[in-house]
């Protein structure tokens, strides 16, 4: 009798093992068609908009004369430490991904909303390249709290234009994507400001979202625009037209039908783009390096529904052959116009 409640805790403990492993260690089909991936150029010709992506929605742009930087997150704290722990920029990491990215002077750094895997490591990112932070006053306050002197911060709203070299960028107010999980939506999303400067070590749930922004770059040789995150504001985008819009993904499959469409109409629609760079589709805790993996089983807000997303790409891109679809290669800077 002994011997079997003694086998039978085994064999349970077998299971929960598997499935915390399973959970914790291993990773999605990401939501894009690998057919869709295009390689760096090794020598971009003088002058060239360029695109450089590690990962989430974190992209730099440059001219060859003036850097912007979206985001700027290279710290990956792992699942245990974000649910139960405190996070905080990891120093190694920024050195590494600056590094991948060719980076060391940049003008602006804008995270497009403020919860961690976006705006944690922006003001680490601006001290070290002379960049100003950019952002809603949630931004502000992480970089005040990471000691960013408040001349190298600057508070946005919706409409508002600032010029870096010959680049013009254009923030638009924009939305987070809707957990589809309640508990899930009301501690990211319930409380969206940052009221004081943010000291980490703090748990995650610390990074408030802010104001999350959809940032439109304007240049001589051609326009783009970020969308971080699945979310929209009724007419938001309605006056501005661009030729490539990077398009966050991550966890449109979990939506209705409709939110999708209307996603789509807001954002795709509203621009116009002749190419869509599908981002935010990527793994949060997998490495930085190497090839792109979906997201973690246990995360599963993002992953959840991901053949969805892919089906609903693939049908979108089916439906206007003028539309191309790109993915970009990792840190590889990939010419744009
Ligand atoms: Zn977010």
């Amino acid at each position: 009798m002994l011997r079997r409640i003694a086998m039978g805790l085994g064999a349970l403990l077998l299971l929960a093992a598997g499935a915390l492993y399973y959970l914790l260690f291993t990773y999605g089909d990401p939501a894009v068609d690998p057919a869709w991936a295009v390689a760096g150029s090794a020598d971009p010709p003088a002058g060239a908009v360029t695109a450089r992506w590690t990962g989430t929605s974190t992209l730099v742009f440059s001219d060859g004369e003036t850097t912007l930087v979206i985001d700027g997150w290279f710290s990956r704290p792992g699942p245990i430490q974000l649910l139960f722990g405190e996070i905080a920029p990891d120093l190694d990491a920024i050195e590494r991904g600056l590094a991948h990215n060719e980076l060391t002077r940049a003008a602006m750094v804008v995270p497009v909303h403020s919860h961690y895997d976006h705006a944690m490591d922006s003001p680490e990112v601006a001290k070290r390249t002379g960049a100003l932070l950019v952002g809603s006053e949630a931004t502000a306050q992480i970089g005040r709290g990471w000691g960013l002197p408040e001349e190298q911060i600057r508070v946005v709203g919706d409409g508002e234009r600032l010029r870096f070299g010959a680049f013009e960028v254009v923030i638009h107010e924009s939305r987070h994507f809707e957990f589809p999980d309640p508990v899930l939506r009301e501690r990211a999303l319930g409380d969206p400001e940052i009221r004081e400067p943010l000291v980490p070590p703090v748990p995650a749930f610390d990074y408030k979202v802010g104001v999350p922004l959809a940032v439109e770059v304007r240049h001589p040789r051609g326009s783009l625009l970020v969308q971080g995150s699945a979310g929209f504001v009724p007419g938001g985008l309605s006056d501005a037209d661009v030729d490539v819009l990077f398009l966050g993904t991550g966890g449109l499959g979990t939506q209705t039908e409709q939110y999708r469409e209307t996603y789509w109409r807001e954002t795709v629609d509203a621009t116009s783009p002749s190419r869509i760079i599908p981002i935010h589709w990527d793994a949060l805790f997998g490495p930085i390096e190497g090839p792109f993996r979906g997201s973690l089983r246990a995360a599963g807000f993002l992953a959840a529904g991901s053949e969805t997303t892919l089906e609903f790409l693939r049908e979108k891109e089916a439906g206007h052959p003028d539309l191309r679809f790109q993915t970009l290669p990792r840190y590889d800077p990939v010419v744009l116009y």
